[in-house]
């Protein structure tokens, strides 16, 4: 075979990573279980670069150059797996299959070590760009055997976003930590969305501004510390009229949808033990949206808060730094759960990178990460992101203008979980004491669970319902 890497499944972000592929002059072997999708393809983008389409599976393996490296984009779960068995009785030892769809990364681990055994390198890639970046550059995060790499590197590095003049692709860990981090990755994206959410919730419905007018004050927050795709993105969603003439964001329906990965990192954070406060609030708060029927029959029930405009000079400034130090939090506490990931798994992973590879191509890419990066090449152990000295200079520069946001929105009943749980994160970390003593204290009584003292080591225990002495446990 003459083809230097395949792509089978040909959906939107198959055809346009392919189309990439073909771009940057790679030879890209084609395949999808409907041929017409393989057709089209060839015959709308067949002038972009050299295409091999192939019919069958058997075909799209026998057009590939040795070591085989074939990249399957088809739907997430059953379908790929029987893509790989499939493959799987095909390929010879040493060829790579890479899974470029949202994998679960405990399938990625599942299916890398079936293919292991067979002599075959498996590969679970995030990538992340959606389409436009599947076509112009997505930031790719490849997991994997390191020896994967050494094929599959030079190829992802060439078609991924690049930021001064770096790609934003790197080999994240072994098994499951490239999917891993995507989905982390996609976690981070909700809480983002959420917090973006709350600000104009609040700058709208307190501020008393329109649409129009918060496109521009988003457009301008752009140009600042907050400089990311979804603040660009969300002025031109709000200042988007549509055919009837008024703001289009004032007519969507306010249930918001989950395709799941927020869901999966909040389930593998609570198994881990890591508070990612931020996403879990994101998650929630989507979900709480989508009860229609609920918050009807509440709202009828207790009535709907009214929510008096009481526009003042410095809300918007007081929003835009408590968005900002809410936005630290839950990057905080991101890539805290990366850590304990790839300490749990023995992954390895270079904090720093990834947040290299997230400012270009993927949808939380912003300024910055560039800062993140600097933390963490700083200081690979640090405790927290909030310590490092850039971060902790800004969180508490702005920690009054977010106390008061937190406030006016409690007072005025506007419902801002992610800003107050970023808060009260942040304050709790801070404590010198927190009522786990009193806790502790509960579980001991009705539990016999025991508990710590701070005078001296040891576990103890009171006889709660004897004479109330303590004994050694
Ligand atoms: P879809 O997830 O809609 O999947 C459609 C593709 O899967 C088609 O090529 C279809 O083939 C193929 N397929 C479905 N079932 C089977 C099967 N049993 N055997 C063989 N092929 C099958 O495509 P997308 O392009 O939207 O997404 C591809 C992957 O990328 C998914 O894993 C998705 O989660 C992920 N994704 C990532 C995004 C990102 O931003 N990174 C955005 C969107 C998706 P056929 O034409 O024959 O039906």
């Amino acid at each position: 075979g003459t083809a230097r890497i395949a792509v089978t499944g040909l959906a939107t972000m198959g055809s346009n990573l392919a189309r990439n592929l073909a771009r940057h002059g790679f030879r890209v072997a084609v395949h999808n279980r409907t041929p017409t999708r393989t057709k089209a393809l060839v015959e709308d983008h067949g002038h972009e670069g050299e295409f091999v389409a192939a019919e069958t599976m058997e075909e799209l393996v026998a057009s590939l150059q040795k070591p085989r490296q074939i990249i399957i984009m088809v739907k997430a779960g059953g379908p790929t797996d029987a893509v790989i068995d499939e493959l799987s009785g095909l390929l010879e030892p040493g060829d790579m299959v890479i899974d470029g769809g949202n994998a679960h990364y405990a399938d990625t681990r599942r299916r890398e070590a079936a293919l292991k055994a067979k002599g075959l390198l498996f590969v679970g890639a995030g990538i992340s760009g959606g389409e436009e970046g599947a076509l112009n550059g997505p930031s790719i995060m490849p997991g994997g055997p390191a020896e994967s790499y050494v094929h599959v590197g030079p190829v992802f590095e060439e078609i991924a976003a690049k930021v001064d003049g770096q790609p934003c692709c790197v080999h994240v860990g072994p098994d499951g930590a490239g999917h891993f981090v995507k989905m982390v990755h996609n976690g981070i994206e909700y809480a983002d969305m959420q917090l973006i959410a709350e600000a104009y919730d609040l700058l709208s419905r307190v501020g008393g501004h329109t649409p129009a007018q918060l496109a521009d004050v988003f457009k301008q927050w752009n140009e600042g510390d907050l400089e990311s795709y979804l603040i660009e993105i969300t002025a031109e969603v709000l200042k988007h009229t549509d055919s009837t003439g008024g703001a289009l964001v004032d007519k969507i329906e306010d249930a918001a949808e989950q395709k799941g990965t927020g869901r999966w990192t909040v389930q593998e954070a609570l198994e881990l033990g890591v508070p990612v406060t931020g996403i879990a609030e994101a998650v929630f708060a989507r979900s709480l949206s989508g009860h229609i029927e609920q918050r009807k029959a509440v709202r009828e029930a207790l009535g709907a808060h009214e929510v008096v405009a009481k526009p003042d000079e410095q809300l918007v400034e007081d929003v835009r730094q408590a968005l900002y130090a809410s936005k630290v939090v839950a990057y905080a506490q991101g890539f805290d759960m990366i850590r304990e990931a790839s300490k749990n798994y023995d992954w390895n992973i270079d904090l720093g990178a990834m947040a290299t590879i997230w400012r270009g191509g993927c949808i939380i890419r912003a300024r910055f990460l560039n800062r993140i990066r600097e933390a963490y090449d700083a200081n690979p152990e640090l405790a927290s992101l909030l310590v490092d000295g850039y971060f902790s200079d800004a969180v508490k520069a702005a920690e009054a203008a977010w106390r008061r946001v937190a406030v006016r929105a409690v007072e005025s009943g506007v419902p801002t979980p992610g800003f107050v749980s970023a808060l009260a994160y942040y304050d709790a970390l801070r404590s010198e004491r927190l009522p786990a003593s009193l806790v502790q204290g509960l579980r001991d009584f009705f539990g016999a669970h025991t508990y710590r003292r701070t005078d001296k080591p040891g576990s103890f225990h009171t006889l709660w319902s004897g004479d109330r002495t303590e004994i050694e446990a």
